[in-house]
């Protein structure tokens, strides 16, 4: 077995029925571990349980809302039910929201992004917590560049600050739960083509505020993105491989943030 393997384990990932969560429930799958899908849209969820089944991945889906603590809870019940166990947990699920001028965003548009992004990354690791604990695993969050270091996509306050959350949260708990052998550490993707940015509600169709020009490009490395390399990453860091590394975050963004900030 190689130190990659994820046999025998099993992986709850939400917003795991496209995108990067998808890309997630792949790798963790091909790799040996069982996966509770997670994901909000269930003819979603049903068409990559079907998908991933038909590669041989043992997959229990499970339909609910992150932001819902009734739901989020039945849902982990559901998979250890189903698996006995729970080892891995990935709180992926997101939203851009609304991007936007400050005083355009209603306090109820803040609260939405806030309550997908923040609040459903506290409650997908709140009720998994208790699962873990009994022999240890791997808790793994889907931060951004946005938030932590490119603060220039104006507009994009709600989201950026739910990201810089959820760093704050991956560290808090690496040191909370470290001493019963649960890692928690969080990834900053850049750009990935995905759904999320059809889904971008913008209140103007300019830009909030233009945006530099960077003559050479802004891309130190020039290789595509693909959701692929983010489940890769994802599959390194709850693995064996990584185990020693905790309340880490890990940039994927070909070394855009870097140049843009
Ligand atoms: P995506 O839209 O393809 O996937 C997100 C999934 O989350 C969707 O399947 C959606 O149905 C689900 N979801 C949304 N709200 C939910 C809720 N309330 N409850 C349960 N599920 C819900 O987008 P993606 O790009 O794969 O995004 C995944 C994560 O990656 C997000 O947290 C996002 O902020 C982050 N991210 C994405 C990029 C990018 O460029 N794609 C960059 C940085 C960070």
């Amino acid at each position: 077995m190689n130190g990659l393997s994820l046999d025998g384990r099993v992986a709850m990932i939400t917003g795991a029925a496209s995108g990067i969560g998808l890309a997630v429930a792949g790798a963790f799958g091909r790799n040996g571990a069982k996966i509770g899908l997670l994901d909000n849209r269930a003819e979603k969820v049903e068409e990559a349980t079907l998908n991933l089944r038909a590669e041989g991945i043992e997959v229990e889906p499970l339909v609910a809302d992150v932001s819902k603590a009734d739901q989020v809870e039945s849902a982990t019940e559901q998979l250890a039910e189903r698996f006995g166990h729970i080892d891995i947990v990935h709180a992926n699920a997101g939203i851009n929201g609304v991007w936007a001028r400050i005083e355009d965003i209603t306090p109820e548009e803040f609260d939405e992004t806030i309550a997908v992004n923040l609040r459903g990354s506290f409650l997908t690791i709140k009720y998994a917590v208790p699962f873990l604990k009994r022999q240890g695993g791997s808790v793994l969050l889907t931060s951004s560049v946005n938030g932590t270091r490119i603060f220039s996509n104006t507009g994009a306050t709600p989201y950026s600050c739910s990201k810089a959350g959820q760093v704050a949260m991956a560290k808090m708990l690496a040191v909370e739960l470290g001493q019963f052998g649960i890692r928690v550490n969080a990834i900053c993707p850049g750009y990935f083509p995905s759904d999320i940015h059809q889904t971008t509600k913008r209140k103007s169709e300019k830009p909030v505020r233009e945006q530099a020009h960077y003559p050479g490009g802004a891309r130190p490395l020039k290789s595509e993105a693909t959701t692929e390399q983010v489940g890769d990453l994802a599959l390194f860091l709850v693995s064996d491989m990584a185990k020693h590394i905790t309340g880490e975050v890990v940039y994927i963004d070909a070394g855009v943030s870097l140049v843009i900030g």
